[in-house]
């Protein structure tokens, strides 16, 4: 790999003569050198869903992708038979909050018993300086474990730094070190296994909040959230926002929205995105609000959609628009996109019925728009939102638990309608795109209970969604596949999603993950 100076010394003057913007390549790093891969199976994605087996990355894109591609020169990868897909991009999560959290937050939904939760948080504990707090807020879940709880406090006391975690769908936990701090600025954890809930819970996480964090704590914070879900997979991640709170929140989805972008924006001034953001703004306005729509009026009046470098770019309105009909009208009139999520059929029913109504008024048929979650819908719903040029985003199904509790992926699958995956995950599920595809694939919830009805999907359809189909709700065609051109985003698996036991489709990492040609996470294979 060259140097940046190497490179600044030797490429740089070819490719400014080549009309690059010498300017960009300082502020967002390099590309790393053209390389190409060898003896892969490479799933393209592409229309024909090609399997092939080299692929040519050049300045940032794929220069050339087939069986025989021109190498000489390059430095060439042998993948020795190993799997490789076009980066993930998840269309809606809440990375941003999980780049927020205090402490040395340490998503650990990579792992499935205790003992190992455990041994991940002492591993990341050996780099921290004495004192300082573990924490996994909102990127856990109790269901991934195979004891089905969460570990308590005899269990997190070894590690030896204050441990307190929050999972999603419910239940936290301190170990001691952290009972004795939160206690000693007086609140009560009166459990003597570590469960910390209710009010102590949220003024816990409050406490941390306005003690522990400043821009530097959150900068690192989101390199590191980036980073874990690179190892995972995920190149691309649209962010669905937060509930705003303007000081420091007891609530776990809440965050300042006016500020909690400002670490991914200083990381990409300086050039240090490993993978690529996209940002979404949640708007909240009563729509009895007097003035009207107070901050959505003044977010289409003062902000841009869809502006920004490769890395991090702005997006449109949601996952909540506010304002009732007058928000939709305005947001349609403005000519963004707009998304709002759905929990039940009475929700999303409600939700098109007002669309049709600004359909009517002001097309949408271009913009876009998105509903996400559904998780019960219906034909006649796919039928109506297909007519205005809507799109629903499907997933957010590891932690769920019922029968047939949707969405119903074989429906929409088999629809014209515009469909692609989101995990919804950072505060209420999990971000991991394999535990999320494994149950659009086994119809299996985390707890291993069949949730999906005969609406699951095949690998291939499952793994379409989080790639291709997702082009359309990220509003870029140039990645989610592995064509000439395309920027050079993929994934080394380090087993074969395809062939694997279904089980296993958990565990599957990344061993090597490149975005824009740049290494965003290298198990040593390269
Ligand atoms: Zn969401």
């Amino acid at each position: 790999m060259l140097n940046r100076r190497q490179f600044i010394g030797g490429t740089a003057a070819l490719t400014l003569g080549a009309g690059l913007d010498l300017k960009r390549l300082l502020a967002q790093g390099t590309a790393d050198a053209d390389m190409a891969f060898i003896n892969g199976r490479i799933h393209t994605m592409d229309a024909a869903n090609r399997v092939v087996s080299q692929v040519l990355i050049r300045n940032g894109r794929i220069a050339t992708i087939g069986d025989t591609v021109p190498s000489q020169g390059v430095r060439t990868i042998n993948l020795q038979g190993r799997t490789v897909i076009p980066g993930i991009i998840d269309a809606h999560n809440h990375i941003v909050l999980v780049g927020n959290r205090p402490g040395w937050n340490t998503p650990l939904e990579h792992v499935f018993t205790i003992p190992d939760a455990v041994a991940a948080l002492k591993a990341r504990a050996a780099g921290v300086p004495r004192g300082e707090f573990i924490t996994t807020i909102g990127t856990m879940s109790a269901m991934q474990f195979d004891e089905r709880r969460l570990p308590n406090l005899s269990e997190l006391d070894a590690v030896d730094h204050p441990v307190f975690i929050i999972a999603a769908q419910g239940g936290a936990r301190v170990n001691s070190a952290a009972k004795a701090w939160f206690e000693g600025k007086g609140i009560a954890i009166p459990s003597t296994d570590g469960t910390i809930a209710g009010m102590p819970q949220g003024l816990a996480l409050q406490m941390l909040r306005r003690e522990t964090l400043t821009l530097e704590t959150r900068k690192r914070s989101a390199m590191d959230a980036m980073q874990y879900y690179a190892r995972l997979g995920i190149t691309t991640h649209r962010d669905a926002g937060a509930f705003h709170s303007d000081e420091p929140s007891t609530g776990v989805a809440n965050e300042n929205t006016n500020t909690m972008h400002n670490p991914f924006l200083a990381l990409d001034r300086e050039g240090k995105m490993p993978v690529r953001l996209r940002i979404d703004f949640l708007h909240q306005d009563s729509p009895n609000a007097n003035p009207p729509l107070p901050t959505l009026s003044q977010r289409l009046r003062n902000s841009f959609p869809f502006f920004g470098d490769e890395w991090l770019k702005t997006g449109g309105i949601g996952e909540f628009t506010g304002g009732g009909l007058e928000g939709l009208r305005a947001i349609a009139k403005a000519g963004w996109r707009a998304e709002d999520h759905a929990l039940n059929l009475a929700g999303v029913t409600g939700l098109i019925a007002n669309r049709e109504i600004v359909n009517a008024e002001i097309p949408i048929t271009n913009l876009r728009w998105i509903i996400s979650h559904i998780p019960d819908f219906n034909m006649d719903l796919a039928n109506r939102m297909n007519a205005m040029g809507m799109g629903v985003l499907v997933g957010w199904g590891p932690t769920r638990t019922g029968m047939n509790v949707g969405p119903p992926y074989r429906m929409l699958m088999n629809h014209p309608i515009h469909k692609g995956y989101h995990s919804d995950g950072g505060d209420i599920t999990v971000i991991n795109p394999w535990l999320n595809l494994a149950t659009m694939i086994t119809g299996k919830n985390l707890a291993g209970q069949q949730i999906l009805g005969d609406q699951n999907l095949t690998r291939q359809e499952a793994l379409w969604l989080a790639t291709a189909a997702n082009k359309w709700f990220i509003w870029e065609d140039d990645i989610g596949s592995l064509e000439t051109g395309n920027r050079a985003d993929l994934v080394v698996l380090d087993r074969d999603f395809f062939t694997v036991p279904e089980d296993d489709i958990r565990k599957i990492r990344s061993l090597l993950t490149v975005v824009g040609g740049r290494i965003a996470h290298n198990d040593g294979i390269v």
